[in-house]
């Protein structure tokens, strides 16, 4: 494991142990563990541990009553919510497979994933309803369980109702964990049409210990029924995040990957407590963290921002805070000094990784001992491989400090896309998944992630990474957010175009395109600059390229 010298504690194995159990055991065993603690808490109601495997087991046990068990999927098109982690382990524990749906999908996405998936049961919300129902003709589902229905159809059954009767014993499960699939999650959104992710029982399991165990400093341990716990190694002070353990608010949505695995199936394999807000409101969010004293916050970048942006930061006390964690977009430079010096006892650190790795390949080094290089998304976790290929193709690594294609090797990554063997080969060789994102690995070997291959502009023949500029217009004062896109002109290929929500009234483009077109090469000048009152970000927190592009 390429951690620099002296970071990594020495009672700490580089390498984990991952028992071979179903993803549900997960929760079975925080169940008896943490039984009492409050899991999940949303508005004035709250479930324990107890009552949250309690009900999942019941909502096995309805689905296995309607003949979906292993070999069925099922998808949840739900918001968090309580319901939400019900129906998931509900899911995991009958043995069938999760899809994960974005409930704002419009309805002919929201159809080709059902379809593609091959569907028969949804779990959905009573106001989001009817977009199932619109275009059930068009999948295989067949049963619809709706949360909070404002009225049902046929086919249809209300949440509480569907398992409230039903035995709270776990089902019979014999499945192989190493092959059987426990979400096929769907991903492409801001490129196309998208495509199935498989990730069997095992990816979920080893992504969620690679990630838990990095936070806690624990290892994996089985229980007395043989199912998964975590053991404390060392002492606190070494181990000074211990995010799982903590007290969180979540707004990452469940349905992404980010969501499933760290905002999920982390904190509860640790016996952490979670409160959900519907919608990120900077100034309720504040508040209930100094009210909850929770210890981590985490998200994309996108939340850090509207944080900084806050006046209330400055005057909550927030000193219970911890560690920050930051994923699934670059963290600007800029904002992570802010942070540090807001929070400078908090560990902050910085993940990466694709739905096509179950959720992470990397993350900082948590511990306090460990080094953290700015700009950069860390070192790969637990028996995680990186190397950096050549952009035009070829698998020989390029040498430590050049710019190449991301691959990543390892025990999360994905089995495949969903029946779609060529474009599976297209990305994954030799075990190898090739990224599509461009990064640099350092002789210490922490990556910074430069673009996405497809995000890079070519102007006259030469690349211009928009991540570079973005950096240069986020340190400007006068700029609150901004984003940088290709526009098509014949002559040079594409134009470096600025979308940029300003920071306050005074400020001017000419200032603002000076700051930053005098410190670049002149090929990478900002050749137009929009105001815009905020750049458009999908539910994970990820700038919709494809969106302002079509602006232009
Ligand atoms: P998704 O499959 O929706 O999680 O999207 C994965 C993509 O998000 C990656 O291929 C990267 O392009 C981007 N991404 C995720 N985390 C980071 C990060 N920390 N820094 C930069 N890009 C990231």
């Amino acid at each position: 494991m390429p951690i620099t010298a002296g970071s990594w504690p020495p009672h700490f194995p580089r390498s984990l142990d991952y028992p071979l159990v179903p993803a549900g055991s997960i929760l079975a065993g925080a169940a008896k563990r943490y039984g009492d603690r409050i899991a999940f808490a949303h508005h004035d109601r709250s479930l324990t541990y107890a009552q949250t495997y309690r009900a999942a087991c019941r909502f096995a046990n309805a689905l296995r009553a309607q003949g979906i068990g292993p070999g069925a999927t099922v998808a949840i098109h739900l918001p968090n919510c309580l319901a939400y982690p019900v129906a998931y382990y509900g899911i995991l524990l009958a043995g069938a497979t999760f899809t994960p749906a974005n409930p704002l999908l419009p309805p002919a996405d929201l159809a080709h994933q059902l379809a593609d998936s091959g569907a028969v049961a949804a779990v959905t919300l009573g106001k989001v309803a009817p977009v199932l129902s619109a275009i059930r003709g068009q999948t295989a589902v067949e049963l619809v369980v709706v949360v909070a229905p404002d009225d049902l159809t046929d086919g249809q059954a209300e949440f509480q109702t569907f398992h409230a009767d039903q035995p709270d014993n776990r089902p019979e499960l014999d499945i192989d964990p190493r092959t059987h699939l426990a979400h096929l999650s769907y991903t492409g959104g801001t490129t196309g049409r998208s495509k199935g992710v498989r990730l069997p029982h095992r990816n979920v399991v080893v992504n969620t210990l690679q990630y838990a165990c990095w936070g806690t400093g624990s290892l994996p341990a089985l229980d007395e029924d043989g199912d998964l716990t975590l053991d404390q190694v060392g002492s606190e002070e070494e181990w000074t995040v211990r995010l799982g353990t903590g007290r969180g608010i979540n707004l990452t949505p469940w349905f992404h990957a980010m969501g499933t695995i760290g905002g999920l199936n982390a904190p509860v394999m640790a016996g952490g407590s979670t409160t959900l807000h519907d919608r990120f409101d900077p100034i309720a969010y504040l508040a209930d963290a100094e009210r909850l004293r929770v210890t981590s916050i985490g998200g994309a970048p996108a939340l850090f921002a509207a944080l900084l942006a806050s006046p209330d930061l400055a005057t909550r006390d927030l000193s219970s805070v911890r560690g920050l964690s930051s994923g699934a977009a670059p963290l600007p430079h800029e904002m992570l000094k802010a942070l540090a010096a807001r929070f400078p006892d908090a560990v902050i650190s910085e993940g990466y990784g694709l739905t096509e790795v179950t959720m992470g390949a990397t993350s900082n080094p948590s511990f306090r001992s460990g080094l953290r290089k700015q700009g950069s998304v860390g070192v790969p976790v637990f028996d995680t491989e990186i190397k950096i290929v050549p952009l035009e193709g070829g698998d020989e690594p390029v040498p430590d400090g050049e710019q190449g294609e991301v691959c990543i090797r390892g025990p999360q990554v994905m089995e495949g896309y969903h029946h779609r063997p060529d474009e599976t080969a297209a990305v994954l060789v030799d075990g190898w998944l090739h990224t599509g994102d461009i990064g640099v690995l350092d002789k210490d070997g922490y990556l910074s992630i430069v673009d996405r291959k497809k995000d890079m502009l070519l102007y006259k023949g030469y690349n211009v990474y928009p991540r570079e500029l973005e950096e240069l217009l986020i340190a400007h004062p006068g700029v609150a957010a901004a984003a940088v896109v290709g526009r098509k002109q014949v002559e040079v290929g594409e134009l470096p175009v600025a979308f940029v929500v300003r920071a306050g009234e005074s400020v001017t483009e000419e200032e603002i395109l000076s700051a930053v077109n005098d410190n670049v090469l002149p090929y990478k000048r900002i050749r137009e600059l929009r105001f815009v009152e905020e750049i458009p970000v999908s539910a994970a927190g990820k700038i919709l390229k494809r969106e302002l592009r079509q602006r232009l």
